[in-house]
């Protein structure tokens, strides 16, 4: 039992902690910049806009400050997703939606953004202080759930139609950085419906590729049309996520992989150089193969039917000359029209170790997470046919 002068001395003690937990406190709100009201270019030390802002005077981009009229919606706010919404902050966007249910884990730690001090917080919660801290002229919304479930999927349906920074207006863009395939298909359904162009990214459970990819419904393949870029057949996602089993993760690719993905998003909004379509990243080679996809005539995804209509009504009106014919670099395959199929026959041994029913794909493209697969895992491969890949997503679709 502690004596009265012992618990006087330790209130004390904590009453000093109390007042320099304040006095810390103070110093950092001191620090917090005023917002500013319009992006300069002049170069000041106190200016944080005006390396952005020389991007006009060196003939890259035509209206810099545009950025702050464009509303992001990031899905997924791990290893990839964090990463991308710290740049776009920095970048100067106009508001970013962040949708993630997880919390911040010491396990995190190996990858950027988060600190140890986070642990505990929804991922949310933890990214907003810090962005706004970088930058508090961003407008942020966040949402701490799971965007698969049907109430929360309304809700986030909802949000991509009228979370847009003026007027109650759509989103500009969205990007998921999600690390499961439900998630990814949740996004794709949605911007399939609301016609959304959205990128997808991805890093490989090794840790040692990764993607992104532009999707513009009706445009280019969706996420439904061409499975074979994200089939992994051989391990299942779930099971991959057991207790004591986990995939991979290196802040390097992870934040390769971000980095590709906001240059593409910075090129896409600010329009200049040339936006990717798919831009894979092989770590073990340094190769980084693109390539463009057609959408699939018979996606299971009938608003993806519906958005392919409504893009060739949209070409068909648009005088000749103007007609931007999505690029085709290498034919893939010539069994079906997208020019994928589900199996090479030449597989090689080590590939197929590596990422089971390989595509035959472009070398280094490899695919890039897995998907919950059942009556796999006897290395037997799935039919050559084009049946094979419907009876494939429907498979999917099941599970
Ligand atoms: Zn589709």
């Amino acid at each position: 039992m502690a004596t009265m002068e012992e618990l006087k001395l330790r209130v004390r003690e904590l009453e000093n902690e109390l007042i320099k937990c304040k006095q810390k406190q103070c110093a950092t709100e001191q620090l917090h910049r005023p917002k500013i009201e319009k992006m300069s270019a002049e170069v000041v030390d106190s200016n944080p806009y005006s390396r952005l802002m020389a991007l006009k005077r060196m003939g890259i981009v035509d209206n810099y400050e545009s950025i702050r009229t464009f509303t992001v919606a990031v899905v997924g706010v791990g290893g990839v997703g964090s990463v991308t919404a710290e740049m776009l902050t920095r970048c100067g966007i106009g508001k970013l939606l962040l949708f993630d249910y997880d919390k911040v884990e010491l396990a995190n730690m190996n990858r950027l953004f988060f600190q140890p001090h986070q642990a505990g917080l929804s991922k949310v919660e933890a990214a907003e202080h810090t962005l706004r801290n970088i930058n508090p002229d961003v407008s942020f919304e966040t949402h701490n759930y799971n965007i698969t479930t049907l109430d929360n999927f309304n809700h986030f349906m909802e949000r991509l139609s009228h979370g847009g920074l003026e007027d109650d207006k759509p989103v500009d863009l969205v990007l998921s950085c999600v690390d499961n395939f439900e998630a990814r298909m949740a996004i794709n359904t949605a911007c399939n419906e609301l016609g959304q162009t959205w990128m997808e990214s991805g890093v490989s459970e090794n840790a040692v590729s990764g993607h992104i990819q532009l999707i513009n419904p009706g445009e280019t393949a969706c996420f439904a049309c061409a499975p074979p870029l994200v089939v992994a057949a051989n391990i299942d996602e779930k099971t991959l996520k057991r207790e004591g089993v986990c995939a991979a993760s290196l802040p390097t690719t992870m934040g390769v992989v971000a980095g590709i993905l906001v240059q593409n998003v910075l090129k896409y909004l600010l329009k200049f150089g040339r936006v990717s379509y798919y831009l894979g990243y092989n770590a073990m080679q340094d190769f980084f193969p693109s390539m463009a996809m057609k959408p699939n005539p018979q996606c299971n995804d009938r608003h993806c039917r519906r958005q392919q209509e409504v893009y060739k009504a949209q070409e068909a009106e648009r005088p000749k000359n103007e007609v931007i014919q999505v690029e085709e670099e290498e034919v893939l395959h010539e069994d079906n029209e997208w020019g994928i199929e589900l199996v090479s026959e030449e597989a090689n041994e080590e590939t197929q170790a590596a990422a089971a029913a390989v595509a035959d794909l472009p070398e280094g493209i490899t695919v890039a997470y897995t998907i919950p697969m059942a009556n796999k895992g006897d290395g037997e491969m799935v039919e050559e046919t084009e049946q094979s890949l419907e009876d494939l997503m429907a498979q999917m679709r099941k599970l």
